[in-house]
C-alpha cells in the first residue's frame, strides 16, 4: 500500500538551491530506500497497467530512473525527452522556461508516430514548462499524451493546472505547497 508520509519525509528539501530562495526537492534519499522507491514504482504501475496509452515518454534526467522502471513492468516502449545537444540522430527541439531560466528539450525526430499515446513521466511538476515543451514535441510527431505523471507537484508554481487546461491529463503522489 501507498504510504504518503514515509514518501513525503523522504523527500529533502534544500534551501537556496539552485539559486537564492528556492526550495529543491530532492528525490535522491527516496532513491536510496529499497522500500520508498518500489512503493513509488508500484502505485505507477497500478495505476496504469490497464491503461492503452503505447509509450512511455521519460524526461531528462530524473524522469529516465522511474521512466525505465514503467517500461519495463508495463512492457512499453520508452522514448526519451532530452536536454539540448544530447541525442545524437536527428531532432526536434522545443524552448521552454523552467524556474531558473530558458531551455530546449529534444526528441529522436521518428520515435512516434500519428496516432501513438504517450504517458510521459518526471520526478517533479513545478512551472509545467518541461512537461508542456515535451508534450508540444508529442504533438508535433502527431501522437497525444496520455497523462504526464510525476512523483512531485508543487501546486503553487501552477504547472499541473496549465497541463489541464492544455487538455493533459496530470497525476502526481504527492505535493508541497
Ligand atoms: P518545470 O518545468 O518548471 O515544471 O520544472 C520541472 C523540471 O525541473 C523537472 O524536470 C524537474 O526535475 C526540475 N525541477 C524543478 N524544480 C525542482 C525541484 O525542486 N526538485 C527537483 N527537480 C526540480
Amino acid at each position: 500500500i501507498f504510504d504518503e508520509f514515509s514518501i513525503k519525509t523522504l523527500i529533502r528539501p534544500v534551501v537556496d538551491f539552485p539559486s537564492p530562495g528556492v526550495i529543491f526537492r530532492d528525490i535522491t534519499p527516496l532513491l536510496q530506500s529499497p522500500k520508498a522507491l518500489r512503493m513509488v514504482a508500484d502505485s505507477l504501475v497500478q495505476r496504469y497497467v490497464e491503461s492503452d496509452f503505447s509509450h512511455i515518454g521519460a524526461l531528462d534526467a530524473r524522469g529516465f530512473i522511474i521512466g525505465s522502471i514503467l517500461a519495463y513492468e508495463l512492457n512499453r516502449p520508452l522514448i526519451l525527452f532530452r536536454k539540448q545537444g544530447k541525442l545524437p540522430a536527428d531532432v526536434l527541439t522545443e524552448s521552454y522556461r523552467t524556474e531558473y531560466g530558458e531551455a530546449f528539450l529534444e526528441v529522436h525526430a521518428d520515435s512516434l508516430c500519428e496516432g501513438d499515446s504517450v504517458l510521459l513521466i518526471d520526478d517533479l511538476i513545478a512551472t509545467g514548462g518541461t512537461f508542456i515543451a515535451a508534450a508540444q514535441l508529442v504533438r508535433r510527431m502527431g501522437a497525444q499524451v496520455y497523462e504526464a505523471a510525476a512523483v512531485i507537484d508543487l501546486p503553487e508554481l501552477g504547472g499541473s493546472c496549465k497541463l489541464q487546461d492544455m487538455g493533459i491529463p496530470t497525476f502526481t503522489l504527492t505535493a508541497f505547497g
